[in-house]
């Protein structure tokens, strides 16, 4: 059976349709180096610690290796939602509709409370971590999780909706140290039509 490992998809947009709110430059070295890094990474566990070391029945660092895994894979799955749900300012940002705009309305009380809140989560990560919305099927709620690095503060089975990058290699090109005006731009780009797809498909996943 062939060996299925993590590859970076190629973005559904070109490198300078993100533009004035992400640089091509920005763009390009976020996606071929940095996302690149974290499928390498990964896939080097795989290889050489999983598959090599059952191989050879050798001993390899359980613990160290399920926390690097958690890392890597955690940046790797986190980069691929990132960019699909954005997309070119003329076709994207603005306000959601349909269930998603239903739900925010429902646990936030309004778009605006909502986008606030989420920036708040996202100008406040402590170092290098993600802002999330997630939606919790047990409560039917819409959450804000606050990723540090790519994996912790995670809640398990709370199925991300949409995220957004806040490190220092996500903007630090165009915006040097001011995280808070990506954080505003970033409203721009939000690609609505794809979160409101990902919640009414986990919606209509048996629990
Ligand atoms: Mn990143």
């Amino acid at each position: 059976m062939e060996k299925k490992l993590y590859k970076v998809p190629d973005l559904p947009y070109g490198y300078k349709d993100l533009e004035p709110y992400i640089s091509e430059e920005q763009l390009t070295i976020h996606h071929t180096k940095h996302h690149q890094a974290y499928a390498d990474a990964a896939n080097a566990i795989l290889e050489q610690k999983f598959d090599a070391a059952r191989e050879q029945d050798e001993d390899f660092d359980v613990k160290a290796t399920a926390k690097e895994l958690s890392f890597q894979v955690g940046g790797y799955n986190l980069h691929n939602l990132f960019w699909t749900n954005m997309g070119p300012a003329d076709e994207c940002g603005g306000e959601p509709n349909g269930t998603l705009a239903e739900y925010i309305e429902k646990d936030f009380g309004s778009f605006e409370r909502f986008k606030k809140e989420f920036s708040q989560a996202a100008i406040s990560v402590e170092g290098s971590g993600w802002a999330a919305l997630t939606l919790c099927r047990r409560t039917d709620r819409l959450f804000i999780m606050q990723i540090e690095k790519h994996n912790v503060n995670v809640i398990p089975n709370f199925r991300i909706m949409m995220v957004l990058d806040v490190w220092e290699h996500a903007y630090y090109l165009d915006y040097k140290n001011v995280r808070p005006d990506f954080v505003e731009a970033f409203w721009n780009i939000v690609n609505w039509d794809e979160v409101n797809k990902r919640m009414e498909t986990w919606l209509a996943s048996p629990l």
